[in-house]
């Protein structure tokens, strides 16, 4: 490992489940900085012990005084000065980002030491298109705010990626499959833990298997992209496509599955152009 640890802020990420998804860095950093600072000393402890690390502890969240931030960065200036958050990477909805800006401002060095992180892990899972994705957060607990989250990413050209938790989940799958149920759907739970699973399908499916079967622990939201018309083709020429080889209700089931488009619709136009 590193000979000579650099004076500075290091960022270091931590596991979200699986004690062995702690990289061999962060273990390096945390052993030879001067002070961890954390979000919970009870929880990082039980890691630390963990991996045999006797750093000393000190807790520190963004609402922490300006001065206790202060301390910490006057710190950071002459020694190594780690961060971690109870678990996965700080300020990933977590503290650290106050921290971080006044350390850049006040030109400390910032290190970052990366690892897991739910947000990605979930996304490595889901199966949904992953070029593009935004992170959102937690969706907001009460029905106006979530919806009113929801609607402003409804154009989002991305995969949408919230946490949520257990008795929340059902409630935003209710209003996802109200906004769009045709859009694919995923729900990462336990992530790395023993009871890790990831279910797929649309949020009406969704909500109805978490209805029946609550969900224990903590969990990651995915949400795929609008679907868009494949090669922006014409749904009409997609319908008559269909339609040379299938019922008007079933041409229409097909371009609904791929377009997104309403299906009674597709089905009064496909009717429509059988009778031309
Ligand atoms: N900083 C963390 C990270 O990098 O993922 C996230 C911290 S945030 C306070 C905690 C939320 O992350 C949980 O409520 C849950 O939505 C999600 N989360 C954390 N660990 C998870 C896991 N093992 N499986 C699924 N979701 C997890």
């Amino acid at each position: 490992m590193t000979e000579h640890l650099d004076p500075g802020l290091y960022i270091v990420a931590t596991p979200i489940g699986n004690l062995g998804d702690i990289t061999l860095r962060a273990v390096d950093v945390l052993q030879r900085s001067s002070l961890i600072a954390c979000e919970d000393t009870r929880v990082t402890g039980r890691l630390l012990k963990h991996l045999g690390v006797s750093t000393r502890m000190r807790r520190y969240d963004d609402h922490a005084s300006e001065d206790q931030r202060a301390r910490l960065i006057d710190l950071a200036r002459g020694e190594p000065v780690a961060l971690v958050s109870d678990a996965g990477t700080p300020l990933v909805s977590d503290p650290g980002y106050r921290l971080v800006r006044e350390a850049r401002e006040a030109d400390i060095a910032v290190f970052t030491v990366p690892g897991a992180c739910a947000a990605i892990a979930g996304l490595t899972l889901a199966g949904l298109p992953n070029d593009r994705f935004l992170f959102a957060g937690f969706l907001p607990h009460k029905d106006k705010a979530r919806g009113d989250v929801l609607d402003g990413l409804a154009d989002t050209d991305a995969t949408l990626i919230f946490y949520e938790t257990g008795p929340r989940l059902v409630r935003s799958l209710e209003a996802i499959a109200r906004r769009w149920p045709e859009r694919d759907v995923a729900v990462a739970r336990e992530l790395t833990k023993l009871h890790e699973e990831c279910r797929t399908g649309s949020a009406r499916d969704l909500a109805s298997h978490y209805s029946a079967n609550p969900p224990k622990g903590e969990i990651v939201l995915l949400i795929g992209p609008p679907r868009v018309l494949e090669n922006h083709a014409d749904p009409d020429e997609m319908l008559r496509a269909a339609l040379s080889e299938a019922s008007p209700s079933k041409a229409a089931a097909k371009v609904a599955k791929a377009t997104g488009l309403d299906r009674q619709a597709l089905y009064a136009r496909a009717v429509e152009l059988k009778a031309q």
